[in-house]
């Protein structure tokens, strides 16, 4: 990683990505945001991310794939008339899973990159978490990284932050950068579409909250 250099980061507007935005602004010295709408039934959190972007002054692009939803009516983020799973199905992903939506994200992220003559990367995935998403895992990213190289012959460098942070240690990341505050009031990570501290009960709320309690309670132990 080098300062001097330039980074784009995929972008949402939810705790992850805000997260990896202000991290990127630690490690880059140029930094910018491209969020994808892919077809959500919240849209709300594009409006979100566009004021996060704006607020840090990170120049923010909106790319419209929500072929992905046309593609694959089964998820519940996309399609209405699915209930959403509150728990991981003993047998499969819950339903909340976009099938090849990293894939998409991080491979139109590199070629708009590329356009810019930028190479670093930034994603928010996790493989640390609960919901165990196979396109958020180590070995998918390092592998994408591999073949976005080959399909372009450059030298991207895919950068994940948080992959062994579960969402306390998120928090605590967040913390360390100044922002902790910032990505408790204007993230949105609720599935129901709900800023900050969310609706409560959907998997991304419980989640969120949990994580934060427990980052909480640990940094006042450690004061004491
Ligand atoms: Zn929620």
């Amino acid at each position: 990683m080098k300062k001097n250099e330039a980074a784009l980061v995929c972008f949402s507007g939810g705790q992850d990505s805000t997260t990896c935005l202000f991290w990127a602004k630690k490690h880059f010295s140029r930094v910018e945001a491209v969020c994808f709408t892919y077809g959500q039934k919240h849209s709300l959190e594009i409006e979100v991310a566009r004021k996060i972007a704006a607020d840090a002054a990170v120049p923010f692009q909106l790319l419209d794939v929500s072929l992905l939803s046309q593609l694959d009516r089964n998820c519940s983020l996309v399609n209405s008339a699915i209930e959403m799973d509150q728990e991981k199905p003993a047998d499969k992903y819950p339903n909340t899973f976009v099938p090849g939506r990293n894939m998409i994200f991080l491979t139109f992220a590199a070629i708009l990159a590329r356009s810019k003559g930028i190479f670093n990367l930034v994603t928010g995935v996790s493989e640390a978490d609960y919901s165990g998403y196979p396109d958020c895992r180590d070995t998918f990213v390092r592998s994408l990284n591999v073949t976005l190289n080959l399909a372009m012959d450059e030298q991207f460098v895919i950068h994940t932050p948080l992959m062994n942070r579960d969402k306390s240690a998120v928090w605590e990341l967040s913390d360390e950068l100044g922002v902790l505050d910032l990505v408790r009031r204007e993230t949105l990570t609720c599935y129901n579409g709900v800023k900050a501290e969310g609706c409560g009960h959907c998997p991304a709320c419980k989640l969120r909250n949990e994580g934060l309690k427990k980052y909480l309670h640990e940094k006042e132990q450690k004061t004491k």
